[in-house]
């Protein structure tokens, strides 16, 4: 048992049902992961880890088992309640970014912050986007940024909601060496300075390598779980 969880996964099952047939994709997930943080979730293709991901956001429901996310339990919550959880709580960065194409990188980082009804965002925004050094795309349409910019615009607006708890598929994947090493550096930075909790799917074993835990799934159950004591010494040294 951990201090302090910010994630408890109980038991969790996962069972696609389609065409008649069913497929059980998650096996008896059990973790919890300390507040502060980062975890890797890693395994090859197929073995879950995005749906792992999903549950623990809220963005989908486990088919048993109980997921407490910073002391909510999500079993049992209507969408709106789920998403009221969510916007208070995570930010998610997706693999395919999901940017709002018909939205500026601007308007899309403001998104989360309008949800919430908060006023006076605009500023705030724009400085979130010049911390992921993209000030002057303000005005652009996702459509007019490679795809580098749009994970970091992506990043940017999951971190406008100032998560406790930041889940990230793949961050890095389909970016160049020197992008992936700026969103990395990024997220690693929002660990230390603002203490958010990194959830991280990838593949990139030194990505891994980098954050305190790995857990490796295999056909939908955990095949190991490791903290790994010099991550974070060896971060800072790099
Ligand atoms: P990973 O992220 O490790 O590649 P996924 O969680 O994406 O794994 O998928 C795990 C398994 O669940 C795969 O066999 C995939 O085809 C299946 N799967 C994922 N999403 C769905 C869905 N919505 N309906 C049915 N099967 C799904």
């Amino acid at each position: 048992m951990h201090k302090n969880p910010i994630l408890d996964i109980q038991n969790i099952n996962k069972i696609y049902k389609s065409a008649g047939k069913s497929l059980t994709v998650l096996h008896q997930i059990n973790f919890s992961i300390s507040k502060g943080s980062t975890v890797a979730i890693t395994g090859p293709s197929g073995s879950g880890k995005t749906t792992l991901l999903g549950l623990c956001a809220g963005l989908d429901q486990p088919t048993s088992g109980e997921i407490i996310l910073n002391s909510h339990p999500l079993s049992g919550r209507s969408e709106d309640e789920l998403a009221a959880i969510r916007n208070q709580n995570i930010g998610f960065i997706f693999q395919n970014f999901q940017l709002m194409p018909t939205l500026t990188a601007l308007e899309n980082v403001m998104v989360p912050m309008e949800l919430r009804g908060e006023k006076n965002i605009r500023n705030y925004a724009l400085d979130l986007l010049d911390k992921v050094g993209l000030a002057d795309r303000a005005d652009h349409y996702p459509v007019q940024l490679s795809g580098g910019e749009q994970q970091r615009v992506s990043l940017a607006r999951a971190f406008s909601n100032k998560p406790a708890i930041l889940f990230a598929d793949e961050p890095t994947g389909n970016l160049d060496g020197e992008t992936s090493d700026k969103i990395e550096k990024l997220l690693f930075e929002l660990n230390t300075q603002a203490g958010t909790t990194l959830v991280i799917v990838t593949h990139d074993m030194e990505l891994a390598a980098k954050t305190g835990r790995i857990i490796r799934l295999k056909s939908g159950e955990i095949l190991s779980d490791e903290v790994q004591s010099s991550a974070k010494a060896s971060l800072l040294n790099s």
